[in-house]
């Protein structure tokens, strides 16, 4: 099947540390670790989301 190279990854407050988000991305497009703005629920804010590896 093609598509098979997305990878689930979770996406961490860098804040707070929460693990707000869960997503998937092709490692061949991002091969790097993600940094998304997004809000988080624990800071009542918008803070940078890491990958966790
Ligand atoms: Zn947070």
């Amino acid at each position: 099947m093609a598509g098979t190279a997305r990878t689930q990854v979770i996406l961490i407050c860098s804040e707070c540390k929460e693990q707000n988000y869960f997503t998937d991305k092709n490692k061949k497009l991002h091969p790097d670790r993600m940094e998304v703005k997004k809000y988080c629920p624990t800071c009542k804010k918008t803070t940078v989301h890491r990958e966790k590896k």
